[in-house]
C-alpha cells in the first residue's frame, strides 16, 4: 500500500541541508511500489522527483510534486567465472557500503571509488569517478523502468553512453527511467589503480604491501583530509564539473598561466582543474553568512548556515563570472537543481 506523505521536509534528505519542502513524498522498496507510485503521479499529473541518498542536487525551492525516494536493496552475485565476478546491487544500497561489501569477499575493483556519498542508483546517472577510476570501468549493465510505460530495460554498457561525469540519462534520455539495480563486473585477483598522484603519494609511504583493502582505506584517509563530510559541515561535493577545452584553447591560457594543472583527453581535448581556477580568483574561504567556499577544496561550496538553495546558486553565479571573466571559460553546474 503506496504510504504518501503531504508537506514532507527534506533538510536532512540533501546533504546540503536545504530546508524546504516536497509536496508529497513517498518511498518506492519494491518494483510493484514503484509501479503504484508512477501510477499515482501520472494520475494527479504532477511533477516527479527521483530522490537517492540527495548528494547531488540542489533544491531551490519547494518541490511541487511527489519526491520518490528509491529504497529497493540487495546484493547478490548474479554469475562467476574463474577471473571475475558479476555483482547485482539494488539501487537503494548505500555507494559505500556496496563498495565496502565487495571488499569484504575479496571482489575487487571499486577500492577508488570509496566513500562517494549517495546510493547504487544514481552512480551511473552522472558516471561517479573518483582518484582515476570511474564507474564505467566496472559497468556490466543496469536495470530501469520506463516513466513513461511502467517496462523494465536493461542497459549494457554502450547503451549508457557514459562520459566525464555524464551519461545517456542526463542527456536524451533525461527523466525517463528510474534505475533499479547496477551490475558490476569485478576481478578476483587484485588490479590496483594507484596512478592519481594523491593516492600514489600516500601508497608510497606505506611500508606492508598493499592489498585493496588498504588502497581503500587510503581513499577514505585522503577524501576525510580535504572533503567535508556532509553530516557535520552541508555540501554537494564538486560543485562544477572540470571544464574540457580544446588544445588551442589551453595553449592560449597556459602563456598567461604558466602553472595552470592540465589533464589531456582522448580527442585532442584538455581538461582544466575548475578548483584550481576558483582558487586564483579569489574565492577559497570566502564566506557570505552562512553559505561558504571550502577552505581546503575551492570546488565545494559549503552550507553551514543551512541556507536556501537560491542563496547557494547566488554565491556559484558570481564564482562563475569571475571565473569566466579572468580565464574565459565557462563553468557547468554539477548537481542537478530541482524544481
Ligand atoms: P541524488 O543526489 O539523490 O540524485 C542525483 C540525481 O540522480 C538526481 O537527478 C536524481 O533524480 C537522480 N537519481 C538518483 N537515483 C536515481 C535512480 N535510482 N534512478 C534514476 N535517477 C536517479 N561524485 C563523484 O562522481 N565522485 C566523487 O568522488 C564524489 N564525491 C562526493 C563527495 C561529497 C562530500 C559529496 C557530497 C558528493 C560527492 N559526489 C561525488 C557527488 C555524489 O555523491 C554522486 O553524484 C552520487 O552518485 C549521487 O548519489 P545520490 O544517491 O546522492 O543521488
Ligand atoms: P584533486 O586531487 O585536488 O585534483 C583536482 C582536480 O584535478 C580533480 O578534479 C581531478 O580531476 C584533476 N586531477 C588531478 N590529478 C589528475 C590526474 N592524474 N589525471 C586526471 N585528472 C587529475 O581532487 P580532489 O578534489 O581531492 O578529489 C579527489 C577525487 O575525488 C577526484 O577524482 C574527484 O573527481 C573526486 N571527487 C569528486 C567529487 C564530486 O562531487 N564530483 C567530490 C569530491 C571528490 P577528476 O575530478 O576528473 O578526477
Amino acid at each position: 500500500m503506496l504510504d504518501i506523505i503531504p508537506q514532507f521536509e527534506l533538510q536532512k534528505f540533501n546533504t546540503l541541508a536545504v530546508p524546504v519542502n516536497a509536496k508529497y513524498y513517498t518511498e518506492a522498496a519494491s518494483l510493484d511500489a514503484l509501479a503504484e507510485a508512477l501510477a499515482w503521479v501520472r494520475q494527479h499529473k504532477l511533477p516527479l522527483m527521483v530522490l537517492g541518498g540527495g548528494s547531488n542536487i540542489i533544491l531551490k525551492d519547494h518541490f511541487p510534486g511527489l519526491v520518490l525516494h528509491i529504497k529497493i536493496s540487495g546484493v547478490e552475485v548474479v554469475k562467476e567465472t574463474a577471473q571475475h565476478v558479476w555483482v547485482k546491487a539494488g539501487a537503494g544500497e548505500n555507494w559505500h557500503g556496496f563498495v565496502q561489501t565487495c571488499l569484504s569477499r575479496n571482489f575487487w575493483g571499486l577500492e577508488n571509488l570509496s566513500l562517494i556519498p549517495g546510493n547504487v542508483g544514481a552512480a551511473p546517472i552522472q558516471n561517479i569517478g573518483a582518484y582515476g577510476i570511474e564507474l564505467c570501468d566496472v559497468f556490466d549493465e543496469l536495470e530501469a523502468v520506463s516513466r513513461s510505460s511502467g517496462q523494465t530495460e536493461i542497459f549494457c554498457l554502450q547503451d549508457c553512453q557514459f562520459g566525464y561525469r555524464d551519461s545517456i540519462f542526463k542527456n536524451q534520455l533525461l527523466d525517463q527511467f528510474i534505475i533499479t539495480s547496477v551490475t558490476v563486473k569485478l576481478n578476483k585477483q587484485p588490479a590496483l589503480h594507484l596512478e592519481y598522484p594523491a593516492l600514489k603519494q600516500a601508497a608510497a609511504q606505506i611500508e606492508e604491501s598493499l592489498t585493496p583493502q588498504k588502497v581503500s582505506e587510503l581513499v577514505c584517509q585522503i577524501r576525510r583530509s580535504k572533503l567535508p563530510e556532509p553530516q557535520s559541515l552541508p555540501n554537494a561535493g564538486s560543485f562544477f564539473k572540470n571544464p574540457v577545452v580544446s588544445q588551442d584553447c589551453y595553449d592560449q591560457l597556459v602563456r598567461q598561466y604558466k602553472s595552470m594543472p592540465a589533464y589531456p583527453q582522448s580527442d585532442n581535448q584538455i581538461k582544466l582543474a575548475a578548483g584550481w581556477m576558483i582558487d586564483q580568483a579569489g574565492w577559497r574561504g570566502f564566506r557570505d553568512e552562512g553559505v561558504a567556499v571550502h577552505n581546503e577544496q575551492a570546488l565545494v561550496l559549503v552550507n553551514p548556515g543551512h541556507c536556501s538553495g537560491e542563496k547557494i546558486l547566488q554565491l556559484a553565479e558570481k564564482i562563475k563570472q569571475s571565473v569566466t571573466q579572468r580565464f574565459g571559460v565557462s563553468l557547468e553546474l554539477e548537481p542537478r537543481v530541482y524544481p
